[in-house]
């Protein structure tokens, strides 16, 4: 059993921050990075929003932000991320993900544990990368991580006996709700979502329905947002990513093509939220 103090969270976007404040939040000496220095600020700077939110609901106490926030570190470099869990989110791209965790291993002690917050691609395939695979596992978190309560918990094909179960408690200690899944594309979740994404697409690029009118009735039908919102949430980049990376994981199955309206947006550098616009537009607040 790996004794877990520190974490670090490498790639400080949409994911990252979340993810970030949720294990600083458990008391882990958390550090962040990102390539992008500017983007590392923006997350702090999110991060103490999303606690000044929860003090003022009275779901946090001043002393619990201040403790969180303590826990908080930054580095300016990959060769200063040494911590007994290094956890990535950064760009859903499979070279991307191998490259970086080859690094940062080789800073690291043989124990260090290697998670991926990947959507969809093979934490067989990322390990790979590593001289001990067996370190690799998948720990999924949703959009925003700091509220979503389930985690995917994912062994690839060389993840050591053991550390599933580990990840199994270390999720539960953070409050949250660990469901394992198998190593296929997508796991479980973002296998069945490609469908609402895809059939909300296909429904506006055959012009039989509009993309507000698609988001109200699925509100309507129970979900808290509309496919559209949901993939401005997201990031209609990472979203495309994640379909295509199902697409291929499935040989090409029609029933996954991504779709060309995703494919324009991303084109235009319209990704949604994080962009200020993406399917719909989102003033600076
Ligand atoms: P994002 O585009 O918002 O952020 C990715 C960040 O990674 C960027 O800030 C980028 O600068 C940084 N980055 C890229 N390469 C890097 C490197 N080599 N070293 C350090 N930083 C690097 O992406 P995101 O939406 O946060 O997605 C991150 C991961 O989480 C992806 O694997 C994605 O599939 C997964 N994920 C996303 C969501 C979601 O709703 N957005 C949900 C669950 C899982």
């Amino acid at each position: 059993m790996s004794e877990i103090r520190s974490v670090a969270v490498v790639g400080a976007g949409t994911m990252g921050l979340g993810i970030a404040q949720v294990f600083a939040q458990a008391g882990f000496v958390t550090t962040l990075f990102d390539l992008k220095a500017e983007l590392v600020e923006k997350a702090l700077a999110a991060i103490r929003k999303n606690l000044e939110g929860a003090v003022e609901k009275n779901k946090l106490t001043a002393a619990e932000r201040d403790r969180t926030l303590s826990c908080l570190a930054t580095v300016k470099g990959t060769h200063e991320l040494k911590a007994d869990l290094i956890l990535e989110a950064v760009v859903e791209d499979l070279k991307v993900k191998q490259r970086l965790f080859s690094n940062i291993e080789a800073v690291n002690s043989p124990q260090t544990i290697f998670a991926t917050n990947t959507s969809s691609l093979s934490v067989t395939a990322i390990a790979s990368a590593l001289v001990n695979p067996g370190n690799c596992v998948g720990l999924h978190f949703f959009n925003p991580a700091h509220i979503m309560k389930l985690v995917e918990v994912i062994s690839g094909e060389r993840t050591r006996p053991g550390l599933t179960d580990e990840m199994v408690s270390l999720v539960q200690r953070l409050g949250k709700i660990p469901v394992v899944a198998k190593d296929s594309p997508g796991f479980i979740v973002n296998r069945v979502a490609r469908h609402f994404y895809l059939e909300s697409l296909k429904l506006l690029e055959e012009g039989k329905s509009e993309m507000a009118g698609i988001d109200k009735l699925m509100r309507a039908s129970g979900f808290k947002l509309g496919p559209f919102e949901l993939m401005d949430l997201i990031g209609i980049d990472t979203n495309l990513a994640v379909t295509k990376a199902v697409y291929h994981g499935f040989n090409s199955a029609a029933r996954f093509k991504p779709s060309s309206i995703q494919e324009e947006k991303v084109r235009l550098g319209q990704l949604g939220r994080k962009t200020g616009k993406g399917f719909y537009e989102y003033p600076k607040s």
